[in-house]
């Protein structure tokens, strides 16, 4: 399937010499997240797809007076007083001040052992130091800087080096190692770029591009609007777009079926419901509805902010394919959130005679083998579950329509082999939060219509958002603790620790500990690695206000739904990116009354960190969130960024490379038209492409097309 010549590129890094199984695990977990990491491997292509994030400039030294606000920077300074944390508090940084003729900069450390630093920087001698400068207090300081070095190292260095994005446990030094390797690796690859455009843009070729970029002879190489980014990013969007394009060509000509129901059970939930349905509710369900009797498939896209609504308008699609006679499917991505959605579509079914299975993970042994049957055997009408849904050894009767419920945890290309697994003629509702910016709804979701929810349902509150450093601790357990006596139910999530599990775990059972022993008996405690039935156990005690604290990771994130929550306290809120503190924020204001959430940072707070929290405390529309987010991202944020949807690019900046975008949509109109089945040339390098920048799930597509 995958052409030969790309395999270079798709074995695994620790096929590259100096690369064990250890380096292997801190490279996924770079590239994928914490959470990616255990079904995916990191190879050669995500390597050389890792650009820098910026540079290390050292042909010349600016002077301390002369230094920019923030950004990476080389200076000369003599090392001045060290300032180490008092003895036994280990949380105040150990600070080294320096200076030059024209001024000062402090160097910043956390958790410092030993006396490394005395050895490293020992006072009044000259160092070159190189790294990200800040502000702290209007200051100019640098957290662990990347190198610190004497005048004769600093002569072996050279004059620019790249920085990348890192993760803990991993040095620049080995990860430029690695990446100086992959380079190396790097096939001769036909051209898929237009020759006409390429030459018009100046775009080097694509081995050539990785190389500009990862081993830098000029510092400007890595602006967003250098030919060797642009033309990088110009081969993701073209793949993006025809892989969609292709996707949509395929959709239209497949062959639907007319899915009406009677009108029935749906009569008899809307009854149930103690509201009605908001405007844009009945509006995007008369799309639904309208696309479901068409012959065509439904590819539908349906977009609301959190909290919008969008389960109910689910709901009332499935029943439309239930009264109908056939089955429909929801997807969801937790177990929790599964658990919760049977819940609660249950309840609204009780007077109907639907029979609703849920399927996730969990269900095991003969448990499992009945609902299998079940569905199989088209005894259950409504199959709610995780992606164990559309795995082996899973049939339907007769499926008509698959709900995705917060696509964004799903990813794009989850969703396209989704498409496909689920049949021919299966209708498709898709469900996301993620409120995209219009430009990028047509690289993401460039294949299907749109329905949006654009209000929130009536009466809700806004909440109040405030800001406030981790020494407030007290101040907020007392705030809480009055907000539960007056009867409110409480979130409390607890820090991400450096993208470490096991720490993660320590820091929310210790703040559990803590908050139970200052109110007793009242506190429940929830997180990733609790077996589902306790995870289960404890929502429905939250869930019933048997409990009035929940501390928590950030399982609670998606869709959970508790309308009497209406405090959230967020720890560590600036380890956070903005679309995970949107929809974590989301899980309150859910009710009438109104609600506060506290976001609590620890200092150093970094300029984007600080934007981010003041974005929060400033507007609750997910819109205007979702475009500072993509705004700030660019800056190599490592956390909150891969989970979001959004970051299905790699090289592309959507902001930077927006018209670009434009261009390979009609790049890709053109070229299908031209070479339908992409036989020529450069119809096959496109499928080359296709495959380098995993849209192979597009690729089946192309001959029955
Ligand atoms: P999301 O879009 O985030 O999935 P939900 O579907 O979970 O939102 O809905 C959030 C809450 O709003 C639920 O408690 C739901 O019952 C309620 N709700 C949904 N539609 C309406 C409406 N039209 N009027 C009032 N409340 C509604
Ligand atoms: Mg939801």
């Amino acid at each position: 399937m995958r052409p030969e010549i790309l395999n270079r590129l798709f074995a695994n890094v620790t096929t590259l010499p100096g690369i064990g199984s250890k380096l292997n695990k801190l490279l996924a977990k770079l590239f994928f997240g914490v959470e990616g990491s255990h079904d995916r491997e990191a190879r050669v292509a995500d390597l050389l797809f890792h650009l820098p994030s910026g540079l290390i400039d050292r042909r010349h030294q600016s002077k301390l007076a002369d230094l920019p606000v923030e950004g990476m920077v080389t200076v000369e300074v003599v090392i001045g007083r060290h300032r180490p944390p008092p003895p036994h508090n280990r949380r105040v940084p150990y600070r080294v001040d320096c200076f030059d003729d024209t001024g000062n900069l402090s160097l910043t450390f956390f958790h410092v052992h030993g006396d490394y630093l005395k050895r490293t920087l020992p006072e009044g001698e000259t160092r070159f130091i190189s790294g990200r400068l800040e502000r702290y207090q209007g200051q100019p300081q640098m957290v662990h800087p990347d190198h610190m070095v004497s005048r004769e190292e600093f002569g072996k260095l050279p004059l620019l080096e790249p920085v990348y994005p890192l993760t803990s446990g991993l040095s620049s030094k080995v990860l430029g190692k690695a990446i100086r390797h992959a380079l190396d690796h790097i096939p001769e690859l036909p051209e898929w770029q237009d020759p006409a455009w390429r030459k018009q843009r100046g775009f080097p070729g694509f081995g050539e591009s990785l190389n500009i970029l990862h081993i830098p002879e000029q510092p400007d190489v890595l602006a967003e609007d250098s030919p060797a980014r642009q033309r990088l990013a110009y081969d993701e969007l073209l793949a993006n777009q025809l892989a969609l394009s292709l996707m949509r060509r395929h959709m239209k000509k497949a062959a639907g079926r007319r899915v009406s129901g009677s009108g029935a059970i749906r009569q008899c939930v809307v009854d149930e419901l103690p509201f009605s349905l908001t405007p844009s509710q009945t509006a995007a369900l008369a799309d639904i509805y309208s696309d479901m009797s068409a012959p065509e498939r439904m590819v539908r896209l349906l977009q609301g902010d959190v909290g919008s609504g969008k389960t109910v308008v689910a709901l009332l699609a499935i029943l439309n394919a239930v009264e109908a006679g056939y089955q429909a499917a929801l997807m969801v991505p937790t177990d929790i959130l599964s658990r919760q959605h049977a819940a609660t579509i249950t309840r609204l079914l009780h007077h109907t005679d639907c029979k609703v299975d849920l399927l996730t993970g969990r269900e095991r042994g003969r448990e499992r083998e009945e609902i299998l049957q079940r569905i199989a055997g088209g005894q259950s009408n409504i199959i709610i579950g995780t992606h164990a849904l559309f795995q082996e050894g899973v049939s339907f009767g007769d499926l008509a329509l698959v709900v995705v419920d917060e696509q964004h945890r799903f990813g794009v290309q989850q969703r396209l082999a989704l498409q496909a697994k689920a049949g021919e003629v299966t209708d498709v509702l898709v469900m996301t939060a993620t409120p995209i910016p219009r430009t990028l709804t047509l690289t993401l979701y460039g294949d299907m219509d749109v329905s949006r929810l654009t209000e929130k349902p009536a009466g809700r509150q806004p909440v109040d958002t405030r800001v406030l450093p981790e020494a407030k601790y007290r101040q907020v357990a007392d705030g809480v603790g009055r907000a539960m006596e007056a009867g409110s139910r409480v979130y409390w999530v607890c820090p991400l620790v450096e993208e470490n599990e096991e720490l993660n775990l320590t820091a929310v059972e210790q703040r559990f500990q803590q908050l139970n022993e200052r109110f007793p008996g009242r506190v429940g405690l929830i997180h990733g690695r609790m077996s589902g039935q306790d995870k289960d156990a404890v929502m429905r005690q939250f869930q019933a206000g048997e409990l009035a604290l929940l501390v928590a990771t950030t399982v609670i994130e998606v869709g959970v739904d508790v309308p009497d929550a209406t405090v959230m306290v967020i720890e560590n809120a600036e380890q956070f990116g903005l679309a995970q503190l949107h929809q974590l924020r989301g899980r309150i204001g859910r009710g009438e009354q109104s609600s506060t959430c506290i976001l609590m940072y620890k200092d150093p707070l970094s300029e984007t960190a600080r934007r981010r929290l003041t974005i929060m405390r400033e507007t609750e529309d997910g819109f205007v969130i979702a475009e500072e987010d993509l705004r700030l991202r660019g800056s190599g944020e490592l956390l909150g960024t891969r989970q979001s949807g959004v970051p299905e690019f790699r090289l592309a900046n959507l902001i930077a490379h927006a018209d670009l975008l434009q261009v390979a949509r009609d790049d890709v109109d053109m070229m299908l038209q031209r070479d339908p089945n992409l036989q020529s040339p450069r119809g096959k390098s496109l499928v080359a492409l296709l495959h380098l920048f995993e849209r192979a799930e597009a690729v089946r597509y192309i001959s029955s097309g």
